[in-house]
């Protein structure tokens, strides 16, 4: 028998969650970002629940070409653009819209040999210092695009450094406004926390937005607001089984370190789960999850292969009984990969991202 861990990727939720950000911008197009393999969810197996977007937005040609593979005719958007002139070959043969974030890479376009303008969203750097033109340079750089004859439409884009905390986007919102003043070409500047916040204002969903996370079901301004607040729903399961039971004494203590120790007799669970499988080896004690779809705790360090889960409340769970990390049990209880990504000290992105290669998963309802 193979080891019990396994993913699930639900693709009606995937479906649901998208809907859930089209609402939210009321007749915005949307791509689907589909960056760092699906946030996780293995791009072919997120595919079935989000072909109702209008577009793919990805990082790696590799990742673009999966996409047309899996027989996608539409726009595809390279959010960082051309790393070198010859990417902007692959941009022609397969129809690729992409970011222009630097001079340079305008420079690769003017010398680029192409029958097919090219579509380019040209990226502002409205203070988020990561890439973007600065403001000062944004006319200069758009002027520069439209003389050449490689380019086609110029669409303007930015990227929110706050949108899910208190600074919010209101800083940004106006260097974007200022310098995109009266330019010609579609806009885009709303990621999943702000077309969830400012979905509703039509200036800000703009012609297009960006959503990752929220339709990967995992709230971008958790614990603010959970998912249940913006009616999302979880798209990535991590399930496995107890492969041990073990009754503690008082005093005895639990995995490396030792880092637990029992006050009483009580009965643990060892789930075959561990930080190779991309479950955070930082999740302390008390980290949510469910044993036979009922609320548990982990106890001690989290192993490379294994994890220890408190059966207290849990008294009928036995050998070969289900245990989940994150997502939804067999019962219908659901855990958010948020609490677990809370409770270790990082996000929801993070880990459904880290799921590891070695985990069995595959596309489900
Ligand atoms: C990753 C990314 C997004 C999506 O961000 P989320 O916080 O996951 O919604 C949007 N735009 C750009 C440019 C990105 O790189």
């Amino acid at each position: 028998m193979p080891r019990p861990i396994h993913a699930t990727i639900h693709t009606g939720a995937l479906r649901h969650n998208l809907e859930r950000l089209r609402a939210a911008a009321p007749g915005a197009r949307l791509w689907a970002i589909v960056k760092a393999n699906a946030y996780g969810h293995g791009i072919e197996r997120a595919y079935e629940g989000l072909r109702g977007a209008d577009g793919f937005a990805l990082l790696d040609a590799s990742e673009a070409e999966r996409v047309r593979a899996l027989g996608w005719r539409g726009p595809i958007l390279l959010l960082e653009g051309a790393f070198e002139p010859r990417d902007l070959e692959l941009c022609s043969r397969l129809g690729l819209w992409h970011v222009v974030h630097c001079d340079e890479q305008i420079d690769w376009l003017g010398r680029h040999k192409t029958q097919q303008p090219h579509r380019v969203f040209l990226k502002l750097n409205s203070g988020m210092n990561r890439l973007g033109l600065a403001p000062a340079r944004y006319r200069a750089a758009y002027a520069r695009l439209q003389a050449l004859p490689q380019v086609d439409e110029i669409s303007l884009m930015t990227h929110f450094s706050d949108a899910d905390g208190d600074k919010g986007i209101a800083a940004q919102w106006a260097v974007f406004q200022h310098a995109t003043d009266g330019l010609p070409g579609e806009r885009s500047v709303c990621n999943s926390a702000a077309t969830l916040r400012h979905g509703h204002d039509a200036a800000v969903r703009g012609d297009w937005v960006r959503p990752g996370i929220a339709v990967y079901g995992s709230s971008p301004d958790f614990p603010v607001h959970d998912i249940a607040h913006w009616d999302l729903r979880p798209t990535m399961t991590l399930a496995s089984k107890l492969i041990a039971i073990n009754t503690l004494r008082a005093g005895d203590s639990v995995g490396y370190g030792s880092t637990f120790t029992a006050r009483e007799p009580m009965r643990i669970g060892i789930a075959a789960c561990g930080y190779a499988d991309g479950y955070p080896r930082h999740a302390p004690t008390g980290t949510p999850v469910l044993v036979d779809g009922a609320r548990a705790r982990t106890l001690g360090r989290v192993s490379m292969d294994m994890l220890a889960v408190d059966l207290t409340g849990v008294p009928q769970a036995c050998l070969g009984h289900e245990v989940t990390l994150w997502g939804l049990a067999g019962n219908g209880a659901a855990l958010p990969i948020d609490e677990v990504a809370h409770s270790a000290g990082t996000v929801g992105y993070e880990l459904m991202c880290a799921l590891a290669p070695r985990v069995p998963a595959e596309a489900g309802e």
